[in-house]
């Protein structure tokens, strides 16, 4: 588990923020776990993420946080879950932070967005994931554009049925690249704030290309990776100038998402059954 997470506990997930601001790598903090089912579990969440934007202003870690709506009580309560999304909201603005909102599975697209978008429309500094693999998800882009948003764009983590998302890989990368072209466009004009979420270095290397020749100056774009994935990539992006942030996950309910990890590369399985053996 060490190689994604620097440790099950908030206090290792900030001292890891703190030693990525001393190379000029910005972080992402998220607490692991989804899908509660009662208010309370996602009440306590909601005072957990305000706690940690708290910690974040008192360390002053350039830190962000990011927030699975399941997680804050979607399930159970959706006007609850949107006043928990409002109060992050809120408090990361005091704390000179950020709040993003992940993308989960299909069936949440539509409430996540109208989420997104009820928060959005109070609190500038909210963002949403989208994912590339997606059919529909070039119709959302293009729906949210009008607001100059913050999207952070990945290939996407879940198992989705063909009808819903492209299932070849090839497929979603040029899918990835388009969709990361239509927002490099609006950023080149301050009118959007793309994040590319990808270890994919490749393609990290097309769509610096792209910015370029769109004349979207490196700073109007980020990229956003996984804690321990990529770590020597991560600082050399930084030092050429890329804003870098790294998405460092921490808490104990790690299960679901530590198969999400191992699924995306299968030689990360290999790597857990040498460790074990
Ligand atoms: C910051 C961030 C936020 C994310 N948020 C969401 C979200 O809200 N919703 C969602 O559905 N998905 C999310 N994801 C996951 C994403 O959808 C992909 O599943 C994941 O990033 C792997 O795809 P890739 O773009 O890195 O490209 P890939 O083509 O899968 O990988 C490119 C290369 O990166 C390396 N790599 C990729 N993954 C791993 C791994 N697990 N272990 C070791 N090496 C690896 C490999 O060398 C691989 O060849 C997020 C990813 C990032 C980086």
């Amino acid at each position: 588990m060490r190689r994604f997470l620097p440790g099950e506990e908030l206090g290792a997930a900030l001292d890891a923020a703190a030693g990525f601001a001393r190379d000029g790598i910005g972080s992402v903090l998220t607490e692991l776990g989804e899908q509660v089912t009662t208010r309370a579990e996602g009440s306590r969440v909601r005072d957990h993420y305000l706690q940690v934007l708290d910690r974040v202003r008192q360390r002053g870690l350039p830190a962000q946080i990011s927030v699975k709506l399941t997680h804050l009580g979607l399930d159970v309560d959706r006007a609850a879950c949107l006043e928990n999304v409002r109060a992050l909201a809120a408090r990361a603005a005091d704390a000179a932070s950020f709040l993003w909102i992940d993308m989960e599975e299909s069936r949440y697209v539509d409430v996540t967005l109208e989420l997104f978008r009820r928060a959005r429309a109070a609190h500038a500094g909210v963002g949403v994931c989208l994912q590339a693999y997606l059919r529909r998800t070039s119709a959302d882009l293009e729906g949210l554009l009008p607001l100059a948003p913050a999207i952070r764009l990945v290939k996407g983590a879940y198992n989705e049925p063909p009808d819903v998302a492209f299932p070849k890989k090839r497929d979603v990368d040029e899918r990835y690249f388009t969709l990361a072209g239509r927002l490099l466009e609006h950023a080149a004009r301050g009118q959007a704030r793309p994040v590319f979420g990808t270890h994919d270095l490749r393609l990290i290397e097309r769509l610096r290309q792209r910015a370029a020749a769109l004349g979207a100056a490196p700073g109007s774009y980020e990229v956003h990776m996984l804690y321990g994935i990529r770590a020597a990539e991560q600082r050399a992006l930084a030092r050429d100038g890329v804003p870098v942030r790294v998405l460092i996950s921490y808490g104990t309910h790690w299960f679901p998402w530590y198969m999400r990890r191992l699924a995306e590369r299968p030689a990360n399985v290999w790597f857990v059954i040498r460790n074990l053996v």
